[in-house]
């Protein structure tokens, strides 16, 4: 990944861009997937078309899914995710109710929750009403 602030490669695993000093993931001057320079108010990145997320959301997605905390959305997901309960729960109706005849038809609603909980787990979760899984 780059910096976001000044647009060096970063590893990973590093925690501050070493030219610049600033955190990694702080910075909203260049895009984090690919380091092309993107407008501060870009959504998107014009070159690879990955979302721009600005230091804000970064944070609100650190404890919080939605209008909810991560927690609850974990323990829902964990407990209800086979019935889509926590897609529900973000306005995922399309997704809640593909889980539900998926668990219903074949019992893999299950399986697509614990997808779901990995990606709540990891913050990599991306509420998305239009899509299915
Ligand atoms: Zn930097
Ligand atoms: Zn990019």
């Amino acid at each position: 990944m780059f910096c976001k602030n000044c647009g060096e490669a970063i590893n990973d695993n590093q925690a501050i861009c070493l030219k610049c000093g600033v955190k990694v993931g702080d910075g909203n001057a260049y895009c984090a997937n690919c380091g092309q320079a993107v407008a501060p108010e870009a959504t998107v990145c014009l070159n690879c078309g990955v979302a721009v997320t600005n230091q804000a959301q970064q944070k609100d997605l650190d404890g919080k899914l939605g209008n909810y905390d991560k927690i609850v959305m974990i323990i829902v997901c964990l407990f209800l995710g086979g019935l889509g309960i926590h897609n529900f729960m973000l306005g995922e109706t399309k997704k809640g109710v593909f889980k539900i005849i998926m668990s219903l038809l074949c019992g893999i609603g299950g399986i697509l929750a614990l997808i779901d909980l990995i990606k709540i787990c990891m913050g990599n979760y991306v509420i998305d009403p239009e899509k299915l899984v």
